[in-house]
């Protein structure tokens, strides 16, 4: 960020620090383009004065509350406001319009209570104290007086609080929007109550987050022309199916399978289940418990949510129906047949669960072990029986697992959205959150288009230029069948080894490098074909379709011929780039509100900033990057050549001829000027700067 300019013995610095990012100290020596810096912690240090950056002696200890008011702008500067307001609570900061929010992982009810919300309606923005409520408050008033949608982002990495923040914001607007002294269900309660069911179905604990949601949402409130809420549209993507099946040390699966564990009796009863120690779905993991969350209480607060946002007592029946069947199915194990590669239920134990899983869903019971354990295939000739063996039996109850769950989850969310109802003529606040966690990338495979919105328009194209990007590649080897994770590997090797933003890790059989924007990810391909292949197993669809329970059957309607050859062939990383590209589309209707949540911390504890750690999501999530061009802190900006055509005259002995950028810093350097910014080819100036500086053109 900004030049030092002005460091001379004595001066006050941040230098870098490999353990806590920054560290404060006194330049004691300057020796040519070094500097000898005494530093708080009683070391002494040589560094490039390149490196070092200016401290503002002057800075309020309480720290500012928008950025772009720090005399100095630069990282070390950005970091230590940040960390001296969370030392303060005082989690929220502006920087420019985009709002940093850092979790406090405590408490801080009245931030958030009725008296709050009360004083930010109507406030001007950056009056009161930096708030998402102030956001909300302006995307309402902004709303409702250009008649025009808005849309807030958040983004952040995991555990950052993003879902928090949204339900925040949710919250502000329905006091906004609401109708107040309405009986009964309304719709902004419907929509704040769609919250905790959502959580249930799709959120689990994860080592990032105890209440980590697993999938992506975007939320639209509708509102109709006197500013009262009158629908809202629900969309989720890419739910992580694997979890269904899949958990480990110290994870959970999704929190409804503990939640119906530790239901009342009469349910546990109805559902066949007990403890969660028993399911192979939930013993993978030693985790059962997740602090400060009471499974039994959190049951009776999903069915209650439920109850409001429209789902009746009939499908909540089914729904844990259904959720206790995956719980068995889980536990259904299966041995080698008679026949060659065969298999056939292991023991009296995976019977009872088969049974019950057929008694829960309402098929039959020959039936669902016929589609576990054999897969019909279609030849010219006839259909022919191909017996499944034992590991790939498995592998079928997992396949029904993860489809049924997936099925669920889905039909939650319409039947959120239907019962909630749309708006076609509103206008609207649309949330929506962005995860920018480069893990999730690498575990998720194929959730990595969340990059685009900040990535480098070549590893755009790498990934999904048509023909020729990754996406492309992966649906062509989705539909040859004999392809594997190896070959698709090889092709891509081969198709991009001149690529510079492409890599093979040394030793590598089938992973690969992607040079992000914000750092190398390697991803592993192996699940690659198999996370991208979204049919539904016709043995699976035929059997529950012919579920004696109308809610299981409608999860599963038969494909008509056309679209079941095509989704054979649908993608999964296609589909989510289509559902990617409608939602920028509806974004770009809208004027966007940016907050940005920080996780101060790994272990996921009040009071803990790790500066680092910190600083590693400012960088990625492009808020430096906003501070360094945020015109509310550079409200002026010239181009160099404008710059020196009015102002060259006044240091006239400073000027480097052949170098305009060189000859720009010159000037403001000679002028004294503090806090301004040099970009590639513009000076941004501050506040007032402008004027100082005509004020010296005029003396001469
Ligand atoms: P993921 O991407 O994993 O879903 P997330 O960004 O949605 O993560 P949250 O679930 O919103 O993260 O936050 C994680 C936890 O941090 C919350 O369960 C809560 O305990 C705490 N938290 C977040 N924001 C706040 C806040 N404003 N006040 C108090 N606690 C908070
Ligand atoms: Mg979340």
């Amino acid at each position: 960020m900004g030049t030092p300019v002005n460091i001379i013995v004595g001066s006050q610095v941040w230098v870098e620090d490999p353990e806590i990012a920054w560290i404060h100290g006194e330049v004691a020596e300057i020796n040519g383009k070094k500097a000898k810096i005494l530093t708080i912690d009683g070391k002494s240090v040589v560094k490039e004065i390149s490196s070092i950056y200016p401290k503002d002696t002057e800075a309020p200890p309480a720290g500012v509350d928008d950025m772009t008011k720090l005399a100095y702008l630069h990282e070390p500067g950005v970091l230590y406001n940040l960390a001296c307001r969370f030392s303060l609570n005082e989690i929220y900061t502006y920087t420019g319009n985009i709002l940093i929010a850092v979790n406090p992982f405590r408490r801080l009810p009245h931030l958030y209570d009725i008296h709050m919300m009360e004083q930010y309606k109507g406030a001007a923005f950056g009056e009161l104290s930096p708030h998402l409520f102030a956001v909300a408050d302006t995307c309402y008033r902004a709303m409702i007086n250009e008649n025009g949608s808005q849309s807030i982002l958040v983004s952040g990495e995991s555990g950052a609080g993003k879902t928090e923040t949204t339900k925040m914001l949710m919250r502000y607007l329905a006091f906004m929007g609401g109708r107040s002294n309405t009986e009964g269900r309304t719709v902004e309660q419907q929509v704040l109550e769609s919250n905790p069911v959502l959580e249930a179905f799709g959120n689990a604990k994860t080592v990032k987050n105890n209440n980590s949601s697993r999938f992506g949402k975007f939320v639209e409130i509708q509102f109709d022309k006197n500013g009262k809420i009158s629908g809202a549209a629900i969309r989720t993507y890419l739910l992580e199916r694997s979890r269904v099946c899949q958990v480990s040390d110290p994870e959970r699966n999704y929190h409804c399978f503990y939640m119906l564990c530790a239901a009342p009796p009469e349910d546990i009863k109805k559902y066949k289940l007990g403890d969660p120690r028993q399911f192979h779905y939930l013993n993978q993991s030693n985790c059962y418990k997740v602090s400060n969350m009471d499974d039994a209480k959190e049951y009776l607060e999903t069915r209650n949510a439920m109850d409001i946002v429209g789902i009746n007592l009939d499908e909540q029946d089914a729904i844990f129906r259904v959720v206790a069947a995956i719980l068995h199915l889980g536990n259904i194990n299966f041995v080698k047949g008679k026949e060659f590669d065969s298999s056939k239920l292991k023991d009296d134990k995976s019977l009872f669960h088969l049974r019950t899983v057929a008694e829960l869903l309402m098929c039959n019971e020959k039936s669902l072990q016929d589609s576990l354990c054999q897969r019909v295939i279609v030849t010219p000739d006839g259909n022919i029986t191909k017996l499944l063996d034992p590991d790939a039996a498995a592998l079928s109850r997992d396949a029904l697992a993860k489809t049924v769950y997936s099925k669920l989850f889905d039909w939650i969310v319409d039947k959120i959205n239907n019962s909630i109802g749309q708006d076609s003529n509103a206008i609207s606040i649309i949330g929506h959150v962005f995860k920018m966690e480069q893990e999730v990338y690498t575990k998720e495979e194929i959730n990595w288009s969340y990059v685009e919105f900040v990535d480098n328009q070549d590893v755009l194209d790498l990934i999904e230029k048509k023909p020729g990007g990754i996406i492309a590649l992966l649906d062509e080897a989705c539909m040859f069948p004999k392809s594997t994770h190896e070959t698709f590997a090889q092709k891509m090797y081969q198709t991009y080894k001149a690529h510079k933003r492409f890599r093979k890790p040394k030793l590598a059989q089938t992973d690969f490098t992607i040079n992000h924007y914000a750092g190398d990810v390697t991803y592993q391909a192996d699940y690659f074909l198999d996370k991208n292949k979204d049919y539904v197993v016709a043995e699976h669809q035929a059997l529950l379709w012919a579920s004696k329970c109308n809610f299981v059957a409608n999860l599963f309607p038969p494909l008509h011929e056309e679209t079941s050859k095509q989704s054979k062939f649908s993608s999964i990383g296609s589909q989510f780039k289509q559902q990617l590209q409608s939602l920028m589309e509806t974004l770009s209707t809208t004027e966007p509100h940016y907050i940005r949540c920080v996780k101060p911390n790994t272990v996921l504890q009040p009071g803990i900033f790790e500066n680092n750690n910190v600083l590693n999501q400012l960088r990625c999530g492009g808020v430096l990057e906003a501070i360094r061009i945020s015109c509310a802190g550079y409200p002026t900006k010239r181009t160099f050549e404008e710059f020196l055509n009015r102002f060259g005259m006044v240091a006239l002995d400073v000027l480097d001829g052949s170098d305009e950028k060189k000859s720009s810093i010159a000037i403001c350097d000679k002028m004294g000027l503090k806090g301004y910014q040099i970009g590639k080819t513009k000076v941004f100036l501050r506040a007032g700067q402008m004027a100082e500086l005509d004020a010296r053109r005029a003396e001469i």
